[in-house]
């Protein structure tokens, strides 16, 4: 049967051989632990604690700033140390409540729930909220808020992205290998929010043993499917993911609602699954340490606020000088100069590469060759894009559907020459985006 798929789209090496067959393993944190206000989209959370309280793991420690926001919760129990501005993986420094690790991981008892089936979708809706649940794929989206669309009779397909599509990472394809259950819970979750949809696993094609473990999981269950996807990136993006599952084409103007999907993460729809059946908030993510220049490659489980560098030393430390740090992986990814910064909510990888593994080559001149155009998965023509950057022509960007692009960086990836295409249109982007802002709160 043909695989599913988009058009355009790019093969890059995957370097995923590095952690695919390494189980996932739980690493404790050994400093403090670090949570910043703004792990998502939309308004900091604030703290509700102050320094010198003493906190268990699983206590709320910030509160959530109104409907499209979230809030905290500690991972460990300790003393709150400071709460002071401190440097994440963006470089940027955030507001952030620091605290010092007892080593006793006691933790909060949790509110009986209801069995599931008494509870209401209001009712599960506001846990998911509670429990600070945002889009752990990299978004930060609030996923409450994502599960609560204007219309909700008109939602399909719920769709778990388990392509995974981004090379080197593997910390969905452990989940779902080592937790398969966890996944299914969240999204049969998910899909009973919502009177008329179905559930679809979207699985790439290199991920086959996952993919014929999941028929057989589901094979009585006629409301949850599974999709078999073609390897090639971005596949997980979600317009690409939208398209290759149902056929349905959405703009940058568009929500996944428009096209009556909602498409979530595969951690964050464990964390839906424990949040509405055991009351549990989110504490812990699956993180993927990897790259030619990690000594021992690895795929862990960690609690939220533990320092990447720690994560870099279980990993068995540098095997060798990396020529690049990358938060994520290497083509939504960016680089970071310094690892001591904190695991948050949307920390999947950190890929350390070796001069062998990063491109040196310096830009060159536009050869006119298309193949930009081929590779991009939105149809647009990025060169053009770079070359309105390039005369800083807003207008002629705008026209030739800028603001369409997804940032997958496969243009890039296949230029000849070089350019730093996706860099640049990302940089236009960023400005028409803070226009838009700035006009919609006038
Ligand atoms: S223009 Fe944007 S969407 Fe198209 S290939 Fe480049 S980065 Fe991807
Ligand atoms: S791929 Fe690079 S060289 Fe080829 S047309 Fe696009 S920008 Fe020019």
């Amino acid at each position: 049967m043909a695989k599913l798929t988009f058009k355009g789209g790019i093969h890059p090496h995957e370097g995923k051989e590095l952690t695919k067959d390494k189980p996932i393993r739980e690493v404790l944190p050994k400093g403090d632990l670090v949570y910043p206000m703004s792990q998502h989209i939309g308004a900091p959370a604030t703290p509700i604690v102050a320094v010198g309280d003493h906190v268990l793991a699983g206590q709320k420690i910030a509160e959530a700033q109104g409907f499209v926001s979230a809030p905290v919760y500690a991972t460990v129990s300790g003393t709150v140390k400071a709460i002071e501005k401190r440097r994440v993986v963006t470089g940027n420094l955030v507001e952030s409540i620091i605290v010092e690790n007892d080593g006793n991981y006691e933790e909060v008892e949790y509110p009986a729930v209801k069995p599931l089936e008494e509870l209401t979708t209001e009712e599960k809706i506001n846990m998911i909220r509670e429990a600070g649940i945002v889009g752990m794929g990299g978004a930060g989206f609030p996923t409450a808020v994502k599960l609560s669309p204007k219309e909700p009779e008109k939602i399909e397909y719920i769709i778990a992205n388990c392509s995974e599509c981004e090379p080197y990472l593997t910390s969905d394809y452990r989940r779902m290998k080592e937790n398969p259950d966890l996944l299914l819970q969240g999204l049969r979750i998910a899909v009973g929010l919502f009177p008329n949809a179905k559930g679809i696993l979207a699985i790439e094609d290199n991920k086959q043993d996952v993919i014929d473990m999941f028929k057989e999981m589901v094979r009585d269950d006629d409301k949850i499917l599974v999709k078999e996807l073609m390897t090639k990136y971005p596949e997980g993006a979600e317009r690409m993911l939208i398209y290759a599952c149902t056929g349905r084409e959405i703009n940058s103007s568009q929500l996944p609602a428009d096209a009556g999907c909602i498409v979530d993460n595969v951690d964050t729809l464990v964390a839906v699954g424990r949040a509405v059946t055991e009351g549990k908030p989110l504490m812990e993510r699956i993180v993927t340490i990897t790259g030619e220049a990690i000594n021992d490659p690895c795929n862990f489980k960690v609690r939220i606020g533990t320092n990447y560098a720690e994560l870099i030393e279980e990993a068995g430390g540098f095997k060798t000088e990396p020529a690049k740090i990358i938060s994520g992986g290497p083509m939504m990814g960016f680089a970071i100069f310094d690892t001591n910064v904190p695991t948050t909510k949307t920390a999947s990888a950190m890929t350390c590469l070796t001069d062998a593994e990063v491109e040196w080559l310096a830009p060159t001149a536009c050869i006119n060759c298309a193949k930009c155009v081929e590779a991009c998965p939105e149809h647009l023509v990025p060169k053009n894009l770079a070359d309105a950057v390039e005369n800083d022509d807003e207008e002629r960007f705008l026209k030739e559907y800028g603001m369409e692009c997804c940032e997958c960086g496969c243009c890039s990836f296949v230029c000849p020459a070089k350019r730093h295409l996706t860099q640049q249109i990302k940089g236009m982007r960023k400005i028409q985006l803070g226009k838009r802002a700035a006009a919609a709160k006038k």
